[in-house]
């Protein structure tokens, strides 16, 4: 059904860029996405969530897709473990906090993620020491061209580092209409990321459960990323760079307190710390923005269009590159 008002995409993205696009659809089931293809080709359309993860920074020439799928069940169950399926448009806070009351652990970490579920995959979200791969066990997909459902399990979707093959050489083929995710019935708190333990120590839980975690969580999130309701904004704009060992040993040289994660395939620098060493922590040009608070997240405080944010971003990744010689590369999807 065409949005009843116009063609603004501005109540789909956390940014709040008022952009126009061809055409607004909600979908809700497999013959809306079927009637669709009548008219358009895969080409011409592009899937919103929450539209937590975009940056539009021009008017959408494309058939926009808004995910209204909904539904939730248990499909199998053992000793140990718990599998529920969640369709694609189920707001994933809701989800976990869903699991968290069943008392089925692996998601507790992961509170508070804006967005949808049939997202979660595309860029194997992830906090507090938890990604999506960790709980995954399957989706399934719908195929633009060949308008067929795909069963997909964690090898196929080659999930990394905030990445997957939706964002390779899957991008834009597919629609994602449910997740399944196998949760455990017997929790292993993970409480040693970003000062979970402390904050229940501090509370004095000597015994936490996946409740008390995900409160903790959500505590500290609140307290730390700005509500895009209030501020627009897209959570992380860049990923954290992976970098070579060498060039890490003679940064260090020149900067003995840079801080590192041990990685895959060399050493993770958290980008936070590299756009602040630049000096742009707080930074502020009209309406874009660095965040005083977490130099990680670009802001729009009312009027910047996309493309203000994103020249912000090249500047950002300008300067980082000259001092550090170091990529930047941005986790948000550019529309
Ligand atoms: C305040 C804030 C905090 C955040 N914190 C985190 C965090 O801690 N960790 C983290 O990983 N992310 C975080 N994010 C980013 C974001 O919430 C996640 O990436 C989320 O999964 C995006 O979901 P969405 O439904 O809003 O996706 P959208 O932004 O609508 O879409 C993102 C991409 O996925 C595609 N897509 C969406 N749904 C489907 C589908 N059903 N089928 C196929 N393609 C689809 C879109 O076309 C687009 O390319 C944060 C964002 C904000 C605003």
């Amino acid at each position: 059904m065409p949005h009843p008002k116009n063609n603004s995409l501005r109540p789909y993205n956390t940014f709040g860029m008022d952009v126009q696009a061809r055409k607004v659809i909600r979908i809700a089931s497999i013959e809306d996405l079927k009637s669709v293809l009548q008219i358009h080709r895969p080409q011409e359309i592009r899937i919103i969530g929450g539209g937590s993860n975009i940056l539009m920074t021009k008017n959408i020439d494309a058939v926009c897709l808004i995910n209204q799928f909904s539904g939730k069940s248990i499909v199998r169950r053992d000793d140990e473990h718990v599998w529920v399926r969640f369709a694609s448009g189920e707001n994933w806070h809701e989800a976990v906090q869903w699991c968290v009351n069943q008392g089925f652990g692996g998601l507790e970490n992961l509170s508070l993620i804006p967005g949808t579920c049939g997202a979660a995959p595309i860029q194997n979200i992830g906090a507090y020491g938890v990604e999506l791969k960790d709980v995954f066990d399957s989706l399934e997909a719908f195929h633009l061209e060949s308008q067929q459902i795909e069963i997909m399990h964690a090898d196929d979707c080659h999930f990394a580092y905030r990445d997957s093959i939706f964002k390779q050489h899957a991008k834009g083929k597919y629609f994602i209409l449910s997740i399944t995710l196998r949760l455990s019935l017997h929790p292993n708190l993970n409480t040693s990321y970003g000062g979970i333990q402390s904050a229940l120590d501090n509370q004095g839980i000597l015994n936490p459960n996946i409740r008390d975690v995900a409160e903790v969580v959500i505590a500290i999130r609140k307290s730390k990323l700005p509500d895009p309701l209030i501020i627009g904004n897209a959570g992380s704009f860049f990923k954290n760079p992976v970098i070579p060992e060498s060039l890490f040993q003679s940064l260090q040289k020149t900067h003995p307190h840079i801080p590192s994660f041990p990685a895959k395939d060399g050493v993770k620098i958290p980008a936070a710390w590299l756009i602040e060493q630049c000096g742009w922590k707080g930074f502020r040009d009209g309406d874009a923005g660095v965040h005083p608070h977490q130099a990680l997240v670009l802001v729009n405080y009312h009027q910047a269009s996309g493309m203000d944010i994103f020249a912000l971003s090249e500047k950002i990744i300008t300067s980082v590159q000259q001092a550090f010689n170091i990529s930047l590369e941005r986790e948000v999807n550019i529309w």
